[in-house]
């Protein structure tokens, strides 16, 4: 049989070994340390933001900057169903309602549907100068969206802004999986996923493009936000000597040994982009129309690959052949507003979700696959359809 190829594996061939054990053999392995910081200073100027906060996480990264933007329990926040599930599960951590928003052929929240609900369904009040959104059904105000950069793919953010612009609503990128995407060209030329709305969100979990085993960083333009976002994460300290606390916080901050692990990660992520482009453009290759394209005018990351099955049985049974020759892959997620904990949540006019849902299978993208293993993918698939 031959070696297994899994879909994303970390690739650890750089200085982390070297920072880890510094980090190691300098006692600085919890939430002090030297590297927390300069990963923050290193994360903020690759994606030129003013300034970045570690935190534990993506998941614990979300839930701070949705408290930081003002949610409460009484609110409701704009969420897309085609994702992971821990873009989600923070408005529901504060006790708010999520609303659940189709996407568009980016996979990614679709504005003008987005549009659509907050013209039919809200109507938009002005409270000392802030415009207030209210769901006129719950009478429940809508504070916020996640806009999820599905895959590494960049939400169409040029519509999205002005919609959240004219409504009032906070826009938290969950750029988790979008660490080095931007635009290359219109009106955010240059902007990097995560520096478009009030709050952008990273993951370093061990499955995104640059990993600390776990992790997780927030980046912002309103420095109110960090600041809170910080103390939040480190427990509401607001006397550090006489342990006061003047809020509920989290225990969500990086240690120096994740952090250390980040620095030797980041400066190989340029590298690692440069692969995950090459391998999907070997891809297109072989498949064209069925490797799904990114947003024209912006240069993605290519954390995930997407491929496109006719149905839902030939995406099922392509997975079990692949599982067959030692290839992994995976369906895309589960719609978030059919699973359990959300049943009974908003969902408006579920469309292409379900159509991606059903047809998109994620095949292997490590940036350590050989050549040989690439071409083991590419056969094995085309192995797949001679067969049919
Ligand atoms: C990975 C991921 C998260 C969560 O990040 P963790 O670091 O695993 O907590 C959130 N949203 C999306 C879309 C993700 O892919």
């Amino acid at each position: 049989m031959s070696d297994f190829i899994p879909l994303s594996v970390p690739n650890l061939k750089g200085r982390e070994l070297e920072y880890v054990t510094t980090a190691v053999s300098t006692e600085w392995v919890s939430t002090g340390g030297p590297y927390v910081n300069d990963f923050e200073n290193n994360v903020a100027k690759y994606v030129n933001a003013p300034a970045a906060v570690s935190c534990q996480n993506g998941t614990s990264g979300l839930h701070l900057a949705m408290l930081a933007v003002g949610v409460t329990k009484d609110e409701m926040v704009f969420v897309p169903t085609l994702t992971f599930i821990a873009a989600v599960n923070p408005v529901k951590y504060i006790g708010a309602e999520p609303i659940f928003m189709d996407c568009d052929d980016s996979l990614c929240m679709d504005p003008k549907k987005l549009e659509a609900f907050c013209e039919s369904e809200c109507t938009l009040k002005e409270d000392k100068c802030e415009k207030v959104l209210i769901h006129k059904a719950s009478g429940k105000r809508i504070r916020a969206a996640v806009v999820v950069h599905v895959f590494g793919n960049m939400a169409d953010m040029e519509n999205l802004m002005p919609v959240a612009e004219k409504y009032g609503i906070k826009v938290i990128e969950d750029a988790t999986e979008a660490i080095g995407t931007y635009y290359t060209e219109g009106k955010y030329k240059g902007k990097y996923a995560g520096t478009i709305g009030d709050i952008g969100v990273y993951s370093f979990n061990g499955n995104k493009i640059i990993t600390t085993g776990g992790g997780g960083m927030v980046v912002s333009e309103n420095k109110s936000y960090l600041d809170h976002i910080k103390h939040l994460s480190t427990q509401a300290k607001s006397d550090e000597l006489y342990y006061e606390h003047d809020e509920i916080g989290f225990n969500y901050r990086m240690t120096n040994l994740q952090a250390a692990l980040g620095l030797g990660q980041l400066e190989q992520l340029e590298s690692f982009i440069e692969v995950k482009n090459n391998n999907k453009a070997l891809y297109k290759e072989a498949f064209g129309e069925k490797i799904l394209d990114n947003r024209d005018g912006i240069r993605s990351n290519c954390w995930f690959y997407a491929f496109m099955c006719k149905d839902s049985s030939e995406r099922d049974e392509l997975i079990k052949f692949l599982k067959e020759e030692n290839i992994q892959s995976r369906p895309i997620w589960g719609l978030i507003h059919m699973q359990k904990p959300y049943e009974g949540s908003m969902a408006y006019k579920m469309e292409k979700a379900v159509y991606y849902r059903d047809r998109v299978v994620n095949i292997p993208c490590s940036t350590n696959l050989e050549p040989g293993q690439l071409k083991r993918v590419c056969d094995a698939i085309n192995k797949f359809y001679e067969a049919r």
